[in-house]
């Protein structure tokens, strides 16, 4: 099962898959990292935030179908490869993606099973301070990041969950509810279900 978490940048998601990750007691589950034609920002590292590569790089992974879905955010490629998922997919449960609303179209759009959370700062204010506190970004970046998001508010809608970021821990801890009420669905555990059934059932007990 795929978890896509789509926010306004500085709103917190890597700091939130981050302690995500941690709690590992109710679920099990690993993180997408993805490929990037932008450059590395000052505290990045390769393999670990992004793999870093080329535009052509790039382009030759699309033209090889390595992508389960990319995009050009804020003029550069981002994109998700399909082996990395399902080489996750055989360690854990489910899998979480740090993307924007385009690749969370190409997704729904096939056959992964998935789940979408939409996540929004408190306030503008707040999502400035935060970038500006993140201090990764020059100024104009800022200003052009912060003013996209109301243009593309109407892709956000048709998100499965939404969640306002406003103490970290709680917020982290709403994202764990989706995906272990998600987990829990009967739909996910019929035949263990039915196996855990025959086996209580057909337990011949003599003496209670
Ligand atoms: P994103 O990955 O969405 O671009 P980050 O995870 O890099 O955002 O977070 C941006 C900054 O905001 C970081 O300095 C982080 O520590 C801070 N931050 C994240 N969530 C919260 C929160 N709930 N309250 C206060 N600061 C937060
Ligand atoms: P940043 O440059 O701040 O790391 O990321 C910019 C935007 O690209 C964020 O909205 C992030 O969610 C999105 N993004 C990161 N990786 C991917 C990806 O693999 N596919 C898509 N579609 N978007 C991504």
């Amino acid at each position: 099962m795929l978890y896509i978490i789509s926010a306004p940048s500085g709103t917190g998601k890597s700091t939130l898959i981050k302690k995500l990750l941690k709690r590992k007691n109710l679920i099990s589950i690993g993180q997408s990292i993805s490929y990037t034609t932008r450059s590395m920002r000052k505290g990045e590292k390769n393999k670990k935030n992004y793999y870093f590569v080329s535009l052509k790089k790039f382009q030759n992974m699309i033209e090889k179908k390595r992508f389960l879905e990319y995009a050009k955010v804020f003029g550069n490629y981002y994109g998700t490869e399909k082996k990395k998922i399902q080489n996750i997919c055989r360690i854990y449960k489910n899998v979480i993606l740090d993307i924007d609303w385009k690749g969370e179209k190409q997704i729904r759009k096939s056959n992964w099973k998935m789940k979408s959370i939409f996540i929004l700062p408190p306030s503008k204010k707040e999502l400035i301070f935060r970038l500006k506190k993140r201090d990764r970004d020059k100024k104009k970046t800022i200003i052009f990041r912060t003013n996209t998001i109301s243009k593309e508010i109407k892709n956000y809608l048709l998100y499965d969950y939404f969640i306002v970021n406003d103490d970290l821990d709680k917020t982290v801890q709403k994202i764990e509810s989706i995906i272990v009420a998600e987990n829990l669905k009967m739909k996910r555990n019929r035949k263990f279900c039915i196996s855990l059934i025959e086996k209580i059932f057909s337990e011949k007990i003599f003496k209670i």
